[in-house]
């Protein structure tokens, strides 16, 4: 462990509407910027209404089309990452060529947009292997938050499967690897330049995830042990949720087919209430960083 008291990184990932119903194989929808006007001003204010910054893990197909609200983001203290170009899936399996572009080129271009340069990537479904982590250390990233250490992701990766209306791609996600992978942030080996993995937080012993997405499928108390236990841990907390945990699916027009997708059942004040109360559990304990930040100032050593 670290000398430095232990920390907290708040992540979201913007996944439009379409790359979420493409991931439930429903294909070749129109680009949709539903979540930026929508879910995304919601989420700023409630970190700020926190007083923490978060990471935002963009999609750069909507680089230059969002570059004021990047810029805003940035303006306001957060860090923008790369969640890839256009969010295929699977992406572990994409040649070497689309994987270079999925990688470098969505670096340049969020870099460019946002006017700072990106350090972080988080792969569409956390789906990274030793070829895709060297190719994103050798694309000049400083650090990748795509491991998800939990043997929960496995019976997550069944539950959508029976989701999804294309039944191709589940088991090239090489989920057993992921399972038992080093669950506290370290150093990645030579072959990746020695850049830093921020693996997805889950509790010590049972590797129970402290996820945000998992909330919607046990029973709160359950959620909330947890997190208590996580803190009480003193292992650095990453938590992750998504823009869609402040989308209401009425409310807010979205296509009716998101259904399918956690939480969007939910009434939008129940889902903020859930977000809000997490966050806010986590920041009484800990101070709220961005990735940049715990690589900066050497948290994560
Ligand atoms: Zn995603």
């Amino acid at each position: 462990m670290t000398s430095t008291p232990p920390f907290a990184v708040f992540s979201c990932d913007l996944d439009t509407i379409d790359r979420h119903l493409q991931g439930y194989g429903i294909e070749d929808l129109p680009a949709c910027d539903r979540i930026y006007r929508t879910a995304v001003p919601r989420l700023l204010d409630l970190l700020k209404e926190l007083g923490v910054p978060g990471v935002f893990f963009f999609i750069a197909r909507d680089a230059n089309s969002e570059a004021p609200l990047l810029r805003q983001m940035v303006a306001a203290g957060h860090e923008v990452a790369s969640h890839s170009m256009t969010h295929p899936q699977p992406f572990r399996t994409l040649g070497d060529a689309a994987l270079a572009e999925e990688v470098d080129v969505s670096r340049t271009r969020l870099s460019a947009a946002s006017g700072a340069e990106v350090i972080g990537f988080r792969a569409p479904g956390w789906d990274v292997d030793d070829r895709v982590l060297a190719r994103i250390a050798a694309a000049g990233y400083r650090y990748d938050a795509s491991i998800f250490p939990t043997p929960v992701l496995i019976a997550s990766r069944l539950s959508a499967y029976r989701r999804s209306a294309n039944k191709g791609s589940i088991f090239s996600m090489d989920l057993i690897g992921h399972a038992f992978a080093t669950a506290v942030p370290h150093r990645l080996g030579a072959a990746t330049n020695g850049f830093v993995e921020f693996p997805i937080s889950v509790t010590r012993w049972l590797r129970l995830p402290v996820y945000h997405t998992f909330q919607y499928f046990v029973p709160p108390r359950l959620f909330a042990r947890g997190v208590r236990a996580l803190l009480r841990s003193g292992r650095p907390v990453c938590y992750e949720f998504h823009a869609a945990d402040l989308l209401d699916l009425a409310g807010d027009d979205i296509d009716p087919r998101m259904d399918r997708h956690p939480g969007m059942r939910l009434p939008l004040e129940q889902k903020r209430a859930m977000l809000r109360d997490t966050l806010a559990t986590i920041t009484r304990e800990r101070r709220v960083v961005t990735y940049r930040q715990a690589l900066e100032e050497r948290l994560a050593a």
